[in-house]
């Protein structure tokens, strides 16, 4: 207990669960291969499965040791057709195709269109984006049954695939009758964060916030223009943000995307949030074992931006690979951070700190790693806002967060260089160092001779008051005597 290894990069990753990867022995294959979190979407399954999902990862997280982040991933106003006979169906290149309120399965000529507000709202001439823009329908006629479509760019479509419609201002809340349940089911299974789809305004996200309650982190997914719009204020009132770029991608033209990835990716990680980049990271592993060059640097190109983490989607959710896909990811990954040039990258993005005693000593910490032989910046937190302000430095050593707050640990999965390990509380100075230098080796940071920042906060316990930087070296015979301890 206690001890499990570090991983030799600083992003994460954070894999998918479904029908391909949610029985418990595949879960251990992926954490076993890289992955640090898991996000359960909402979006596909029943509360049955989910629950059994992240009954399988506390599990896990119990054999283990290692603290795992468990995203609850809520659906959103998200447009989607219904379902079809077989499943799917291959709507024809310039066919016609017809979306109804017909709750029947769906052909190659039709299918349910489950959401009454579209119907009577689209207008001849405007667009249907079909499963993330792979398909285009454009409306011909549309009455108050029927959206009778021709298919500019057809193609097979499946059960439940999503549809954007960007040329129409569509009038839904932010949290669905759905995404309600689904956030107090993922509250009641103290889901570390919560995924917010579809975000468009600042309030969209202060209501979420007031039915969550205190366990879990908020995270925004940007994938709505409107968002892009409202970026600072919705990144002020959130934990964390996605840059969802299948919907974003969709909503606005692709190019517009990668420019706004390094921005969101540049702002959130300004703020000392975490930011995860997704979807499509490494698409062409759902059917096949390697990915595409394109892939690769895609990956690599988020990495290099500095993003806390790296998303799987339906590579490890529905693919044939999963297991392959986090494996290939972090060696990605591996390598990026490898490279001598990575750290002139990320340097590239940082910011001042602000004028507090916390981040002039994130600061200091991470000029010290520079010059020093550190192994590791150890901090000790309760509320991890100290391990955030130090991952927001990016500095060039692992950051140890020894935190006796459960959720903190776990949250820490998706921050940027964190490798988190629950302790008992500290009570002196002195026991902290003892055992911030006990940590660091039982955890593979650092050997005789080297050197540790140990950051803290005095008097201890209380939030927010980081006022401690202490330089140790480790004599490597610290364990002697506490085999274990928690
Ligand atoms: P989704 O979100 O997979 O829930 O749609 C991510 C995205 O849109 O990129
Ligand atoms: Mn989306």
């Amino acid at each position: 207990m206690h001890k499990f290894e570090p991983r030799d990069r600083k992003v994460k990753i954070l894999a998918t669960l479904g029908p391909a990867s949610r029985d418990p022995e595949m879960i251990e294959r992926l954490l076993t291969a890289g992955a640090d979190a898991f996000r359960v979407n909402m979006s596909h399954g029943e509360h049955a499965d989910h629950a059994k999902t992240i009954a399988a990862i506390r599990a896990l997280e119990e054999k283990t040791g290692r603290p795992i982040g468990i995203l609850c991933d809520l659906q959103g106003p998200k447009l989607r057709v219904g379902k079809f006979k077989d499943g799917k169906a291959v709507i024809r290149h310039s066919g016609h195709f017809t979306l109804d309120r017909r709750d029947e399965p769906g052909d190659e000529t039709r299918v349910q269109l489950p959401h009454p507000e579209l119907f009577g709202l689209l207008k001849k001439g405007q667009r249907l984006l079909l499963d993330d823009g792979k398909l285009r329908l454009r409306v011909i006629r549309a009455d108050d049954d029927e959206i009778l479509c021709s298919a500019e760019v057809g193609g097979v479509i499946s059960d439940r695939k999503g549809v954007n419609v960007p040329d129409a201002e569509i009038p839904i809340p932010a949290l669905t009758p759905k995404d309600r349940r689904d956030l107090a089911f993922a509250v009641e299974h103290k889901a570390d964060w919560i995924g917010l789809s579809f975000v468009q305004r600042p309030e969209d996200v202060a209501e979420a916030r007031k039915l969550m309650g205190g366990y879990g982190a908020l995270m925004a997914k940007i994938e709505k223009p409107l968002a892009v719009r409202h970026l600072d204020e919705i990144l002020e009132l959130s934990d964390g943000l996605m840059v969802a770029r299948g919907d974003l991608g969709v909503e606005l033209n692709p190019e517009e995307v990668p420019p706004l990835q390094k921005r969101i990716v540049r702002q959130a990680r300004a703020a000392g949030k975490p930011v995860v980049v997704a979807t499509q990271m490494l698409e062409s592993m759902i059917e096949s074992p390697s990915p595409t060059r394109a892939e690769v640097s895609d990956v690599a190109n988020a990495v290099y931006d500095g993003a806390d983490a790296v998303m799987l989607s339906a590579e490890t959710a529905a693919g044939q690979w999963p297991e392959e896909a986090v494996t290939i990811m972090d060696r990605i990954a591996g390598q990026v951070e490898r490279d001598p040039g990575y750290s002139e990258h990320i340097a590239l993005g940082h910011v001042e700190p602000d004028a507090t005693t916390s981040d002039a000593l994130a600061e200091a910490s991470a000029s010290i790693a520079n010059t020093l032989p550190i192994a590791a910046i150890t901090v000790f937190t309760a509320s991890g806002s100290t391990a955030r302000r130090v991952a927001r430095e990016r500095p060039g050593v692992p950051l140890l967060v020894l935190t006796p707050a459960v959720k903190t640990a776990r949250r820490s999965a998706l921050l940027w260089g964190a490798h988190a390990v629950r302790t008992k509380d500290i009570g002196s100075f002195e026991e902290m160092i003892a055992k911030g230098k006990r940590m660091a080796l039982r955890n593979g940071f650092g050997a005789a001779g080297s050197k540790l920042v140990v950051l803290a906060g005095v008097p201890f316990g209380v939030p927010g008051a980081t006022n401690l930087l202490h330089v140790v070296t480790l004599t490597g015979s610290e364990l002697e005597g506490y085999p274990t301890e928690p």
